[in-house]
């Protein structure tokens, strides 16, 4: 597989700080990949987002996307459009009075025209579900809808990767469950490359790949149950594991012969109803 970002032994401390929020980062991100950053607060997951795509600058140490230096201000606007980011907050992202005027912001900026607008608008709004809605004042709609606004406005761009902070965390279960398909098919069905900033262990379970953050270092990189697999590691780390792994480990606690590497609702399903006689 390619490399779309690499983090070359990155170091980054903000301005005015001595703290060292992320130390000798290295890291490479395939392109198709869907990868979960996991940490706890302040561990440096949103620093390692923001220099994903230039708006922070290492401080030592190099990001590459496709082979483009974030440090070399002539490939900024390149490096912009093949890496989106979307934030936790999505009132923080809507610029615009109707949600297609919205979505077409960005894509504006980078002067296509009208008819290529219309087009990429069009493929955005479809891609997040939001087609009712093309015409509405953003502020009517609930916060995972706005969400997805936000989500389409990045898609207008054609972006190859969208790094998404925290994208659910201020949303109600409906919403978070909505936008994390988008996510989901974004990735299985157009081949987008994904890295999915969250404090959700069913979140990350969704993924190909999860690192774990801790004192800006990767200190854990492997497939969902690779990682989940071990969870005194993980709340060591202050994190846990998903539910449905939480559940089969009880069960194997208390004796029953079940598969305890399970991350998902529907394998703990298979897994139980193998070991308790019902139907898989
Ligand atoms: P996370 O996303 O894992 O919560 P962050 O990347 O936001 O972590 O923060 C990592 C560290 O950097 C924290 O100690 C935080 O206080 C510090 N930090 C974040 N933003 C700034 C800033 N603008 N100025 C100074 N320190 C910051």
């Amino acid at each position: 597989m390619n490399n779309l970002i690499t983090l070359q032994n990155v170091s980054f401390s903000y301005p005015g700080h001595d703290k060292k929020v992320l130390d000798s980062v290295s890291l490479d991100i395939h392109e198709g990949e869907f990868l979960a950053v996991l940490g706890y607060n302040g561990s440096g997951k949103s620093t390692l987002a923001k220099l994903m795509n230039g708006i922070l600058l290492p401080s030592s140490g190099t990001v590459f996307v496709e082979g483009l230096d974030t440090k070399d201000e002539n490939s900024i606007v390149e490096i912009r459009k093949k890496i989106g980011m979307v934030f936790q907050n999505p009132d923080n992202q809507i610029v615009a009075t109707i949600v297609e005027e919205d979505i077409a912001f960005a894509a504006e900026n980078l002067a296509y025209e009208p008819d290529e607008i219309e087009r990429r608008v069009t493929n955005a709004i479809t891609a997040v579900g939001l087609e009712k809605h093309r015409f509405d004042a953003p502020y009517k709609l609930s916060g995972g809808q706005k969400q997805r606004v936000a989500i389409a406005g990045i898609l207008a761009m054609e972006p190859k990767c969208i790094v998404l902070d925290e994208p659910t965390a201020m949303l109600d279960p409906v919403g978070r469950m909505l936008v994390m398909k988008v996510i989901k098919r974004l990735h299985d069905e157009q081949g987008i490359t994904v890295v999915l900033i969250t404090h959700f262990m069913e979140e990350a379970a969704q993924a190909d790949r999860v690192i774990v953050l801790s004192d800006g270092s990767v200190c854990e990189d492997g497939t969902p149950t690779e990682i989940f697999s071990k969870r005194s590691r993980m709340l060591e780390l202050g994190l846990d594991v998903p539910v449905s792994t939480q559940m089969a480990s009880l069960l194997s606690e208390y004796g029953m012969p079940i598969d305890r590497n399970v991350i998902t609702p529907e394998q703990f399903l298979i897994a139980f109803s193998k070991v308790s006689g019902g139907k898989s």
